[in-house]
């Protein structure tokens, strides 16, 4: 559902993705784990069409993320096209919540279904609800961010995120900014969505228990390549490379 062929990402004369190539299947849950600077958040930016690419080319659900071909590229019509069809296909998670400060719980699930997929208030506000309902934060329709904890807040921006019924979910550390309280009401809420293998995960975490429980697989990047990929048990209890093995070292 996610491919990455022979892709190049620049900014500036650092190169940061090196010719890299990865496949993600459909359901599939895949944790991307590396150093800080390999590329990980790089990767998922991508995804979700914030950034382009220098070279190569990156399909999502069969659209082709634009790549500037010089002479032959696209006309800008057909690219923000393109960039919409993969923005509606891919939701993403991010470290800061990022959500709207002025609107309610609610409100903030229920603005992009109104917006950007036409759907009827009573309808958005009906998904709303049932999402919150899924997150464990039924209670707090009404609350503001600023009136919400760290977890509640992050729980608000994965039921946001799921309210558009993206294909494709993106976590990038998505319980880093959080205490160390809330930190199990995210991940159980994470947990309960890989299970369902309802969606294509594509997770970036430090957590590596969690990484172990729900991956399908676990990919280790440095310096903008994939060094070694695997099942969480060969990742994490027989890794082949060492740089892999100094890298969890480290961390574990
Ligand atoms: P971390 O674990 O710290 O989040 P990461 O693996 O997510 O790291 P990326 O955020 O993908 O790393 O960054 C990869 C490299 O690209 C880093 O060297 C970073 O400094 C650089 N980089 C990222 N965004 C930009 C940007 N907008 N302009 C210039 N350089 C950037
Ligand atoms: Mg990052």
């Amino acid at each position: 559902i996610i491919t990455f062929r022979e892709v190049t990402k620049k900014f500036g004369d650092v190169t940061v993705l090196e010719r890299l190539n990865l496949e993600v299947a459909p359901n599939e849950n895949l944790t991307l784990i590396g150093p800080s600077g390999s590329g990980k958040s790089t990767i998922l930016r991508i995804l979700m069409t914030l950034e382009n690419v220098q070279a190569g080319a990156v399909t999502v659900d069969g659209e082709a993320l634009w790549v500037d071909h010089g002479p032959d590229k696209l006309s800008e019509q057909a690219a923000a096209a393109q960039t919409r069809a993969i923005r509606r296909k891919v939701g993403m998670v991010f470290q800061s919540f990022n959500l709207f400060p002025h609107m309610s719980a609610l409100r903030n699930i229920a603005e992009a279904p109104i917006r950007v997929l036409r759907l009827s208030k009573d309808e958005a506000y009906d998904r709303a609800i049932e999402l919150l309902n899924l997150v464990g934060l039924a209670d707090k329709q009404n609350s503001f961010p600023i009136q919400l904890s760290g977890g509640q807040q992050q729980r608000v921006a994965i039921a946001r995120a799921l309210a558009m019924r993206p294909k494709i979910l993106l976590f990038d550390e998505v319980t880093s900014a959080l205490d160390p309280e809330t930190v199990g009401e995210v991940l159980s809420v994470i947990r309960a969505l890989a299970r369902e293998h309802q969606f294509t995960t594509l997770m970036v975490t430090h957590h590596m228990g969690l990484a172990r429980e729900i991956s399908d697989r676990v990919c280790f990047l440095e310096g903008g390549r994939i060094i070694e990929q695997g099942s969480p048990a060969q990742i994490f209890e027989s890794p082949a490379n060492n740089r892999t093995k100094a890298f969890l070292r480290a961390i574990l």
